[in-house]
């Protein structure tokens, strides 16, 4: 049974009300379990993200942090996203990529993609998440083969956010070395989500919400899941996310997981999220996420302002962007604005970078992996005697 099976047999339109039920004692039983180091359930989550959890968030932060802190030390891993295209044949309702807006589109060739990977370099990063658009008819396999071989040679760590694929193309995904994909589901209730993408592939909902699994099955190292909170209401989507989640520990138990919470922001064609979702109330899910899930990776993007990414960095996130653009060609090229979404934290590199350490946290550009190697390759140019 795959995921979509699962959720859809259970339905998720009952969560909101499950979770605004949860009582004092529940929530106190989730967090005496959070102290001790037990493993919480789904029911001790939805207590966390309950309203009755709101006077102990200060607790929930305390806690959230200490877990951070001795799972991922004070490190955050700093990536930075390469867009490659934004053309894209499918119509969602809150992208400034969708194919109804009408401004230039654009993709990028071989030699452009290889200026960005050098001014991305020069930004001091190795850790690249390759997105784009979906439309396979400019930007399929064989345009990503070529892509991505350019973009391995700078990448110490490469990551995908493209159109979801089937088990064999991430298979050669992997061999091309991916090492990461994401694929966020935006919503997990079925109505919101028809409404919300209007045309395209992408409106089969059962293919994009199974993609995780193919990509764990193909063998990739790690899968990004996330909902595009304020689509629909947050607490349903957040419960949802915290089931496929599950799911994917169970199913996959090798494969790394992560997770990413973009909160909707204005975009191409003047959209304004429905359910919006305050500070407050997104840092009580990101500490309830920590509690919930030790292990988990949290990812955070420039959609935030800088002063939320300061805050909520040092409890809960792994890995952050700075001085990311949005559109193709933004790092090497002075292009018109092709952009898919507005930029909230528009500080540089070397801003974030001390904003990291003011808070004693070390920004960490390259893998450890890419490390290894060249102390090794600098062990074979001098032989043991
Ligand atoms: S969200 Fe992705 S699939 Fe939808 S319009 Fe934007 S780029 Fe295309």
């Amino acid at each position: 049974m795959s995921f979509y099976d699962e959720i859809t047999a259970a339905g998720i339109a009952g969560y909101d009300a499950a979770v605004d039920a949860c009582t004092d004692g529940d929530v106190s039983r989730a967090l005496s379990k959070s102290r001790t180091g037990d493993s919480l359930d789904l029911g001790d989550f939805m207590a966390l993200i309950s309203p009755r959890a709101t006077p102990y968030l200060s607790d929930m932060a305390v806690l959230a942090e200490q877990y951070t802190r001795r799972r991922f030390g004070n490190t955050v891993s700093m990536y930075l996203p390469l867009y490659l295209s934004n053309l894209c044949l499918n119509n969602c309702r809150y992208c400034g990529f969708a194919a109804h807006n009408r401004f230039p589109r654009k993709f990028l060739t071989a030699e452009e993609t290889r200026l960005e990977c050098e001014a991305i370099r020069r930004m001091g990063y190795e850790n690249i998440l390759v997105v784009s658009g979906e439309d396979p008819r400019h930007c399929g396999m064989e345009y990503f083969r070529e892509q991505l071989r350019i973009v391995n040679q700078y990448a110490s760590y490469m990551s995908l956010e493209i159109q979801p694929l089937d088990t064999p193309e991430y298979r050669e995904m992997k061999s091309l070395g991916v090492d990461y994909v994401c694929v966020y589901q935006e919503t997990y209730d079925p109505e919101c989500y028809r409404e919300n993408h209007l045309s395209g592939k992408k409106r089969d909902m059962r293919y994009r919400m199974e993609t995780p699994e193919r990509v764990g099955d193909a063998g990739i190292d790690k899968v990004g899941l996330g909902a595009l909170l304020g689509l629909y209401r947050w607490k349903s989507d957040v419960v949802a996310l915290t089931r496929h989640l599950m799911y994917m520990r169970r199913h996959y138990p090798e494969t790394r997981l992560s997770i990413s919470f973009p909160r909707l922001r204005p975009a191409e064609g003047g959209f304004q999220p429905e359910y919006p979702l305050s500070d407050r109330q997104m840092i009580q899910c990101l500490c309830a996420w920590r509690l919930f899930d030790r292990e988990l990776e949290i990812s955070i993007s420039t959609r935030e302002s800088p002063r939320f990414r300061d805050v909520i960095t040092p409890v809960v996130i792994t890995s952050i962007s700075a001085g990311s653009s949005t559109q193709p060609g933004g790092y090497a090229a002075d292009h018109h604005d092709l952009s898919q979404f507005v930029i909230n934290d528009s500080r540089s590199v070397a801003e974030v970078s001390a904003a990291l350490r003011r808070h004693g946290l070390e920004p960490v550009f390259r893998e450890a992996r890419s490390q290894i190697l060249e102390l090794a390759g600098s062990e074979a140019a001098f032989p043991a005697a």
